[in-house]
């Protein structure tokens, strides 16, 4: 039996999935949050118990694991029992790594020196690592990288153009994240259509609190959204993507300090900082309650998404498949219909009916005969952590 448990250790949260690799299926899921606040939150769905809880204060990573394994203690399942052979972590940065990584010493210290290019991320995922290695040191540890799908990007894609030394001494290139879910989407995508996917041109929307899009030319990437960081690009929840970089420059003569610019851009910023929402489902009530803001935001985010998907089919030479996955790709049809008609000039047709039906699954949404398939695919970034563990493993 091949169970993986996978970790997700973001700066105040840990985040857990038991994952059953052969039947792909989840056996149970938890997460710790507003670690080191002063009050914690944490809800542990296990089979066949379940437990929610506040109040205690959970002070780092290593006591936010002793809870989750207290919690699959006490409401299940059993981790021996579900034949738990290995853990898989995420981690946002791999630098020039296009692979998933067993964490031997070395890896971990490549992990921490990344932490330049993701200082949250990574120095996040570096603490989950000790932690969960000194709880388990029986298991093995197997770091999956964000960035991993998109080391392979084409030097005109990967390439800012500022002066090569400077890039090369700061490492600074275009690495593009969310590759977990990019690549297991397009494969899942390819499967629905019954194509393989190296004869396909993809272009996928990964819309979530974070986003991206990515073009994905057979079984490689030939450019994605997200850059140096995960930033650049399309509007987010609450991160602006792509702006002149004299926006910096200019709020840097009036005073602004790095870390002043630094919450502007990641937490202040995206649909939040137009609108005063981040969530996507907020923002549809108040666009449907006539709020400017959210109207505007709203246009911007399609405007953008418009640039990108347009931009992209280009590139392609041509895209077969237009694929939307997280919250708002998978929930909202009303963006999707949106978008899609905007691109209607190119190729892109809706079937209304498909795209308005309440359906979770994998689905073609596009009407029939038109030139540009358009699918609805539901990303499992834990599964894919899991699968990429044992085979790494193997
Ligand atoms: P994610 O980061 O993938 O969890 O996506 C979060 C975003 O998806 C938020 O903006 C949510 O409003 C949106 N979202 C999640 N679930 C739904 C849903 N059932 N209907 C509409 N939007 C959703």
């Amino acid at each position: 039996m091949s169970t993986v448990l996978v970790l997700n250790s973001g700066s105040s949260s840990l985040k857990y999935r038991l994952v059953d690799v052969e039947a792909g299926r989840p056996l149970a899921e938890g997460v710790v949050q507003r670690i080191g606040e002063e009050e914690s939150t944490f809800s542990h769905t296990g089979a066949p118990g379940w437990a929610a809880g506040e109040g205690h204060r959970v002070a780092d990573h290593a006591e936010a694991l002793e809870f989750a394994a207290a919690a699959f203690a006490e409401h299940g399942p059993d981790l021996e029992q579900a034949g738990l052979t290995a853990i898989g972590h995420r981690v946002v940065h791999g630098g020039d790594r296009s692979e998933p990584a067993v964490i031997t010493p070395e890896v971990l210290a490549e992990i921490e020196e990344l932490q330049v290019l993701a200082p949250l991320h990574n120095r996040a995922a570096a603490t989950g690592i000790r932690a969960a290695q000194a709880l388990h040191p029986e298991l093995p540890h197997v770091a999956v990288f964000d960035t991993a799908f998109f080391a392979c990007l084409p030097a005109a894609s990967r390439t800012y153009a500022i002066d090569r030394q400077v890039a090369r001494e700061h490492r600074i290139r275009r690495y593009g994240f969310h590759g977990t879910s990019h690549d297991f989407v397009s494969a899942r995508a390819a499967e629905l259509v019954g194509r393989p996917r190296s004869e396909l041109r993809q272009v996928v929307l990964h819309l979530g609190n974070g986003a991206s899009v990515s073009a994905v030319d057979g079984d490689r990437p030939v450019d994605t959204s997200m850059g140096l960081t995960p930033l650049e690009g399309l509007v987010m929840g609450t991160r602006s993507g792509d702006l002149d970089p004299a926006v910096l420059l200019t709020l840097a003569r009036a005073g602004w300090t790095t870390e002043d610019l630094d919450t502007l851009l990641n937490r202040r910023s995206g649909l939040l900082g137009l609108s005063g929402v981040n969530d996507f489902r907020e923002l549809t009530r108040r666009l449907a309650a006539g709020d400017p803001d959210a109207r505007l935001a709203h246009d911007v985010y399609l405007h953008r998404l418009v640039r990108y998907v347009g931009g992209y089919h280009a590139l392609l030479g041509g895209a077969d498949l237009l694929v939307f996955t997280a919250g708002v790709g998978e929930n909202n049809p009303a963006l999707r219909a949106a978008l899609v008609d905007r691109l209607r000039p190119l190729g892109f047709v809706l079937d209304a009916e498909a795209n308005a039906a309440p359906a979770q699954g994998p689905r073609v949404v596009s009407a029939p005969g038109s030139p540009v398939t358009v699918a609805v695919v539901p990303t499992d970034e834990e599964l894919a952590i899991a699968r990429q563990t044992v085979a790494v493993l193997r």
